[in-house]
């Protein structure tokens, strides 16, 4: 999963990348004023913006008026010194997930954010079954017919972000984007030695095949007695974002 932080406070947006990338295994990028902000977040496919309030050139108000404008839909968890009701109200309506009022405990920063990164994908539920297989959000652990599976680390966010888009097709880019920084270009085909340490530890276990791939197009997560509820999932906005990022 791949997160916004647009915060002018260096030290405090130094702070919450390392807590999402430590603690929610996320890829996170900064930006340090509103306009900087807007263009990054209309600039790829963000799974969670974190929006400081006041910022310099554009208030974060603003960046979220014009971000959901443009029809964008990652979810957006507003950071605020403020906590006057018209506030809340105000960005409540302006299309905010979520607010958390600074100062903040980060154990609170980090669950707020995990619940969102998952609903932006359609699913409300810590822990995600895919036949003998569960991967929990929260614990940040595989388990195959409740055996916990050792996994790296990198292993787990790939295996996760199939989770959250399960059924789904995702292509080897899609996966990119979503599991680095603005740096994933550099990565090239890190993804297939993934997939197939994936495939040795999970599948021997589950005694079936979990991960799907469809080739030359990606892959898909998905055992077979659940293919049927697989084609109505995984309705993200991944891939919307991505063709209006206007990468080359
Ligand atoms: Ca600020």
């Amino acid at each position: 999963m791949r997160v916004l932080v647009v915060e002018d406070e260096e030290r405090l947006a130094e702070n919450i990348a390392g807590i999402l990338r430590e603690h929610a295994l996320c890829a996170v990028d900064l930006a340090a004023d509103g306009e900087e902000g807007l263009f990054q977040a209309c600039s790829a496919p963000y799974d969670l913006l974190v929006l400081d309030l006041m910022l310099p050139r554009m208030t974060g108000l603003d960046l979220l008026r014009k971000f959901r404008g443009e029809g964008r839909n990652a979810p957006v968890l507003i950071l605020t010194a403020r906590d006057e009701k018209e506030t809340v109200v105000a960005l409540l309506n302006a299309g905010a997930d979520d607010y958390l009022t600074k100062p903040f405990d980060l154990g609170e920063l980090i669950a707020r954010c995990k619940a969102l990164l998952r609903r932006g994908k359609g699913e409300h539920s810590p822990a995600i079954q895919v036949g003998a297989l569960e991967v929990d959000t929260v614990e940040r652990v595989a388990r195959v017919g409740g055996r916990p599976i050792a996994l790296t680390a990198m292993e787990y966010r790939v295996l996760e972000y199939l989770a959250l888009r399960r059924g789904a097709l995702v292509s080897k880019e899609e996966l990119l984007e979503h599991l680095y920084d603005f740096n994933w270009e550099r990565f090239g085909n890190v993804i297939e030695v993934y997939i197939s340490g994936l495939r040795r530890k999970l599948e021997g276990v589950a005694g079936e095949r979990l991960i799907h791939t469809v080739r030359g197009l990606g892959y898909a997560l998905r055992c077979a007695s659940g293919s049927a509820v697989a084609k109505t999932r995984g309705r993200g906005t991944a891939g919307a974002d991505r063709s209006a990022a206007g990468r080359p």
